[in-house]
């Protein structure tokens, strides 16, 4: 027979400490978020061996007094929640009154705490939770806590822990959260006598998101602005769309100040950037919610990093909402800037860690410096993509309305709609012939009269890429992924986009297995521009097809929307996505084929009056700008 006990004070500290305290890093995130409780505006982490062995957290609040001191050791001690109701409305970071309880019992430490105006601090000891001594000292105001040797009398836990660098990694990062939840606060963070990071305190949200995100990324960033929703703000700075990266480790949600994990927050964030990302990249950023404190449940975790919303939908909304709207605002045109190579120079001594990062980023340091590649001319990795000036943003604010194009709907289209026979090439077609618009491209003159906003197209390389000028510098646009922008926007919206009728209906013919796809779901391929009917066994008859399409790429079209009806699980509005995608890649004016200057110009006009033609549809940029200030850098024209 069991016999029931309570456990010893001692006992139930140390199973506390195994909720709270896991890492340096979890010692860390309790004791910083006790000093932006106290009202601090500067706050210091300083540690060695990864925290384990050294741990001191300094700030300039409101200290603790000779009684309140020792009292806050003691289990479910605090001065933050009195009231069942105050758990229904935490506005504090801490409330638990378990931190200092469970950190002291698998510790040493120090604290040394003096209240604003008061003659004399407090000097306190602790070893595994036992006060040890207790002493008036002369300290500053405010509060240091120093803990050392964490674990050290659970020898057992220390396994888990990982290499110092691991762990003072994780510890960076609750710094971080914290400066970027409190832009009011002057944080630093010392490791092993270096300072790794820090951030001025000075209230602009802009300098902890650069000191987090670093010189480069912060350059392809929007802010966010505040921007009220269903009852909440949401606020902060995402990257443009090219900016993508192949992870999620710089996505950081907060939650009335508070740092979370939010599998729902980060939905919203990347459904703002669907058809403008490309596939396999994610965005960054840090995204701010602010919404009434009872809407929220921040109780379910112990370490208080996940968060219960009461209604998720109006979430994702302002969420999603906020951030797309940035990222239409945004002038979302890459820019090429150019980066000058240096010889190697002993690297200036850095005060810091962080600022040396910043010059890493900043210079590239070409080991081979000989004499002779001194006048290298500039090479393509010398670009770096950066943020638009403020004044290309305005211009490209002014530009003029769009005359009609023969991308609109309205206007025939590029090569014959209708109707046209199936064996026959258009424009776009294969074969050897020259395609018709070289035809039509050496009639017209050589150079076009400015389009109305002042934009003037030179021409093609490569068959690729359209060159054309205002007066900022250079544009360059890739024909084929801006054609099949447009022609995706105007098929996703349903609208307008013109359909060519066969004289002779195209046959088509698929397996079995892609047969059974294409009539289960026929009325998705109708969707998505094809009058198909079956037509016998395997077989489907397109009696239609999106005007842009060459009839001899019907059969490779149906065959591939098939495969993609096939393997796709996705929902049916991504699914559809998927099918318009493969559609409008198909019929865009390919590259490495010459095209018109009329037609350079249509879709040249299209891309700059049109900010959802910025990238195509799986996210790469249709356009990029090298302003003429660039290019007399390049040259050596202006003083750099
Ligand atoms: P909680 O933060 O949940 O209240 P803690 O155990 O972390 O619980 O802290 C207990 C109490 O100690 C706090 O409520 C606060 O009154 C006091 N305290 C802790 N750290 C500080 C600090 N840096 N400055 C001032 N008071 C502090
Ligand atoms: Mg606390």
């Amino acid at each position: 027979m069991a016999i029931i006990h309570e456990l010893s004070p001692h006992l139930a500290d140390l199973i506390a400490a195994g909720e709270v305290v896991e890492r340096p890093s979890s010692v860390a995130k309790e004791l910083v978020e006790n000093a932006i409780d106290a009202g601090s505006t500067r706050i210091t982490v300083e540690l060695e061996n990864g925290g384990i062995s050294y741990l001191r957290i300094a700030d300039n609040g409101c200290g603790m007094s000779a009684e309140d001191a020792p009292v806050a050791f003691r289990r479910h001690a605090t001065s933050k929640l009195r009231t069942e109701e105050d758990l229904m409305a935490i506005g504090t970071l801490g409330f638990r009154g378990e931190a200092l309880a469970a950190i002291a019992s698998v510790t040493r430490i120090d604290l040394f705490t003096r209240q604003k105006g008061a003659i004399a601090g407090l000097h306190l000891h602790l070893e595994a939770g036992e006060l040890q001594t207790q002493e008036e000292a002369g300290c500053p105001e405010g509060t240091t806590i120093v803990v050392r040797d964490l674990f050290y009398n659970t020898p057992a836990r220390m396994k888990f822990l990982k290499k110092d660098f691991t762990e003072a990694g994780y510890i960076l990062s609750v710094v971080q959260h914290a400066a970027l939840s409190h832009p009011e606060i002057a944080f630093s963070l010392i490791r092993d006598g270096k300072q790794v990071f820090s951030t001025d305190g000075k209230g602009k949200l802009i300098a902890p998101v650069f000191a987090v995100f670093g010189k480069e990324l912060t350059a392809d960033m929007l802010e966010v602005p505040l921007t009220e929703r269903n009852g909440m703000q949401v606020h902060g700075y995402i990257v443009k769309p090219h900016a993508g990266r192949p992870n999620r480790s710089m996505q950081h949600f907060f939650v009335n100040g508070r740092y979370v994990k939010s599998r729902l927050m980060q939905a919203a964030l990347e459904e703002a950037y669907r058809n403008a990302m490309i596939t396999g990249k994610y965005p960054s950023g840090a995204v701010f919610l602010d919404l009434p404190l009872a809407a929220v449940d921040v109780n379910v975790h112990p370490a208080k990093i996940e968060v219960k919303f009461s209604q998720e939908k109006p979430v994702f909304e302002a969420v999603y909402i906020a951030c797309k709207n940035a990222l239409h605002a945004g002038d979302n045109i890459p820019q090429l800037t150019h980066r000058e190579r240096k010889a190697a120079p002993a690297p200036a001594p850095q005060e810091n860690e962080q600022a040396a990062e910043q010059q890493r980023f900043a210079v590239r340091v070409e080991t081979d410096a000989s004499p002779a590649r001194k006048v290298n001319a500039p090479k393509l990795e010398d670009f770096l993509l950066a943020v638009p000036s403020r004044e290309e943003e305005i211009h490209a604010n002014v530009l003029a309305a769009a005359s009609p194009s023969v991308f609109d709907a309205d206007v025939p289209p590029p090569h014959p709609a209708a109707p046209v026979m199936p064996a026959q090439n258009t424009v776009c077609g294969k074969g050897s012939e020259p395609a018709r618009g070289t035809g039509r491209a050496a009639a017209e003159p050589p150079v076009l009269e400015p389009l109305d906003s002042g934009i003037r197209v030179i021409g093609e390389c490569f068959q690729t890429y359209i060159i054309a000028e205002d007066k900022e510098g250079l544009i360059l646009i890739d024909k084929h992924a801006a054609h099949e922008r447009i022609l995706f926007n105007k098929l996703r919206a349903e609208i307008d986009m013109p359909q060519q009728q066969l004289l002779v209906p195209v046959i088509v013919e698929l397996t079995g297995e892609q047969a059974g796809a294409v009539q289960s779901q026929i009325e998705e391929v109708r969707k998505v521009g094809f009058a198909i009917e079956p037509f016998g066994e395997n077989s489907f008859a397109v009696r239609s097809a999106p005007a842009y399409l060459d009839s001899g790429d019907i059969q490779s079209v149906i065959s591939e929307l098939s495969e993609k009806l096939l393997s796709s699980r996705a929902v049916v509005p991504d699914r559809l996505d998927e099918l318009i995608h493969t559609v409008a890649c198909k019929a865009a004016i390919k590259a490495g084929r010459t095209t018109s200057l009329t037609e350079l110009q249509d879709l040249c006009r299209r891309v700059m009056y049109d900010e959802n033609v910025r990238s195509c549809p799986h996210g790469r940029p249709t356009t990029v700008r090298l302003t003429k200030y660039e290019m007399d850098k390049l040259f050596k024209r202006v003083n750099q």
